[in-house]
């Protein structure tokens, strides 16, 4: 995964570097380090954090109108001082930043290794960089044709950032399965894993494609792919606002998301709800529609909490269009030999669009001629550019690793998706229809409404902070955000925490129950309401603590159950986007109160661009 970023032109690179880093932190941050190229080349890494590596450099030389950051996450070699990147080859010649894994480094660095090199690292981005030097000293060619050739022997992912120590008025940016987005300034240029950091410079854009490799200097930029096929650059406008990328006054971007939710979904409507409220359009699913509408199935890839929203849409698109649907993770998905129809429509939900296993189970469903769509966030990202048809959430940046209103913004595009088929297919009545998009449209002020319940979830999460274990349980619609919860508590807090169907708590966790387990019940007004009241007494029989997410005004489960936290009224198929809310800022806070960082858990990193 990892962060990249880099700077050629006139200005300091350092401060544009740190800044760079600092907002792409999310994706990754075991540790970080620079290269600054001002005639010679230092480096500086260090395991930790950005901020850790700012006190590193703090009065060393970081002079350099030439630059290049990186903030990692390990896949080769522990997080450490030396497996951080950048990586400076053998003899000295090159420095090379890499996001992504080169699967064949083993062979390659044997091979090095017989030829007289050595490894300081375990890392499989040195390996790249002894490559490129090696062909660049016995090929003799120029440092930007030894990338070149470098990266037709590599097999695997990669962003990368090079610089050549004897040719230092320029750097070499590559890729293959891994993002990198080049800023056009006058006389100076930005290389980013993602548009955040370029922002406040430029709102010009080249986003490189697989296999396209720049080579750049302050005033001029090459574009080719890496078989040597000249390319003209094509420069887009960046549509993104500095302030969706700060925390606006609140602790953590975590809950500066989780309460954007009513403003996001807002977003999401836009252009898409009409006016008078009476019709839904999803513009990027024209040319598809359909094929949509005559689908025999539909096959859903994603994985976390993508996968969650997808199991939200498996209950959408059969309830009200009645179209048989597979959930799949898609890192099983790709490597199972699945069946796969002509006439399947797959729809892959990724919040970054550059998710690698997602990205790999799309091809793989091209090859075998499904239409694919995709649901994502960040626009230009590497899945809508593969897919046939799809809907961006334009959810605006998310930077909290644990997603949030990027679940929700996925939950109302698939929600938008079947209400649109369930009408074209006749499978809901028409008034049906106008109810779903009338309740879709009250969701922001019901959101915001819950969350004007704060001080009950902080008191909730006072009292069960140190439970070493949650269940979560839901039922039909509730089931996906049963297990999303338990997702958003272990990945923030490091409590052990599982979510289930309810009735299967039967069937083996009831087992776990005593009274130091907090079970989280979703058990609002729908059709399984009394079934899950009976879930809920099986769980009290056995001295558990129930946390239960009711509707409005139920007077029954206050009786029973230890807490309650209200979500209004709301048609059923529609209740996941109010329901998860609770859970988010339950999840929050005991992470919080747990002493935890919250936008940075240990061990995860936002977007997963390795397999
Ligand atoms: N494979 C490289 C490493 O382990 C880069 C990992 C990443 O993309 O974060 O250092």
């Amino acid at each position: 995964m990892c962060g990249i970023v880099g700077y050629i032109g006139q200005k300091d690179a350092y401060p544009i570097l740190i800044k760079g880093l600092q907002r792409l932190e999310y994706r990754g941050y075991d540790s970080a380090g620079i290269a600054l190229i001002n005639g010679d080349t230092r480096t500086y890494k260090t395991k930790g954090k950005v901020s850790d590596l700012e006190n590193y450099c703090e009065g060393k030389n970081i002079s350099g109108s030439i630059g290049m950051g990186h903030t990692r996450w390990a896949t080769h070699g522990e997080p450490n001082d030396v497996n951080a990147h950048p990586h400076v080859s053998m003899n000295g010649h090159f420095v090379v930043i890499h996001n992504g894994i080169i699967e064949n480094y083993g062979r390659l660095k044997s091979r090095l290794k017989t030829r007289g090199y050595n490894f300081k690292s375990e890392t499989d981005t040195e390996v790249l960089a002894n490559l490129i030097e090696y062909i660049y000293l016995k090929g003799k060619v120029s440092a930007d044709v030894a990338v070149r050739l470098a990266l037709t022997k590599v097999v695997g992912a990669f962003g990368i950032l090079v610089a050549c120590k004897s040719e230092n008025n320029k750097l070499v940016a590559a890729r293959k399965g891994s993002p990198l987005v080049i800023g056009v300034g006058r006389g100076e240029y930005f290389f980013a894993s993602d548009a955040s950091p370029i922002i406040e410079y430029t709102d010009s854009v080249i986003y490189l494609n697989d296999n396209d490799m720049a080579v750049v200097t302050k005033d001029s930029l090459q574009l080719m792919t890496i078989n040597n096929d000249k390319l003209e650059p094509k420069i887009q406008k960046l549509n993104l606002d500095i302030g969706e990328i700060e925390k606006g006054g609140y602790d953590h971007f975590m809950l500066k998301e989780i309460f954007e939710q009513a403003r996001s979904i807002n977003d999401t409507f836009r252009g898409r709800v009409s006016f008078d409220k009476q019709s839904l359009h999803l513009g990027g699913l024209y040319n598809v529609t359909d094929k949509l509408v005559a689908a025999k199935r539909i096959i859903i890839i994603g994985c976390g909490t993508s996968w969650h929203a997808g199991l939200v849409g498996e209950y959408l698109f059969e309830e009200l269009a009645r179209i048989p649907v597979e959930v799949e993770y898609a890192s099983e998905f790709r490597y199972r030999n699945p069946v796969i129809y002509k006439d399947d429509v797959v729809i892959a939900i990724s919040q970054s669009g550059e998710t690698a296993d997602t990205l790999a189970a799309i091809k793989l469903a091209k090859e075998n001629g499904a239409t694919v769509l995709g649901i994502c966030n960040v626009v230009g990202s590497s899945i809508p550019r593969e897919t046939d048809g799809g809907v961006y959430t334009h959810a605006g940046p998310e930077i909290g690793v644990a997603s949030t209103k990027a679940f929700t913004a996925q939950v109302t595009v698939l929600t938008m998706m079947a209400v649109i088929l369930g009408e074209k297919r006749k499978t809901i009545s028409q008034e049906k229809y106008l109810k779903l998009i009338e309740d879709l449209t009250l969701i922001p002020d019901k959101i915001d409404k819950i969350l004007s319940y704060n001080e009950m979830f902080k008191h909730i999460s006072e009292k069960h902070k140190d439970s070493e274990n949650f269940l979560y349980l839901g039922r039909g619609f509730q089931f996906p955000v049963a297990l999303e919860g338990a997702l958003k508590l272990k990945e923030i807090s490091y409590i052990h925490a599982e979510g289930y169907p309810a009735a299967e708590m039967k069937h083996g966790p009831i087992a776990l129950i005593d009274e130091n387990m907090p079970v989280v019940v979703i058990a609002t007004h729908d059709k399984s309401y009394e079934k899950i009241v009976s879930n809920i007494q099986e769980v009290k029989a056995r001295k558990g603590i129930v946390i239960a997410i009711v509707t409005e005004g139920d007077t029954v489960l206050k009786d029973i159950a230890d807490y309650t936290l209200e979500i209004p009224e709301v048609s059923e198929e529609l209740a996941p986007l109010l329901t998860v809310v609770p859970l988010q800022m339950l999840s929050y806070y005991i992470a919080v109160l747990r002493g935890c960082n919250v936008d940075q858990p240990r061990n995860l990193a936002k977007s997963v661009t390795v397999e």
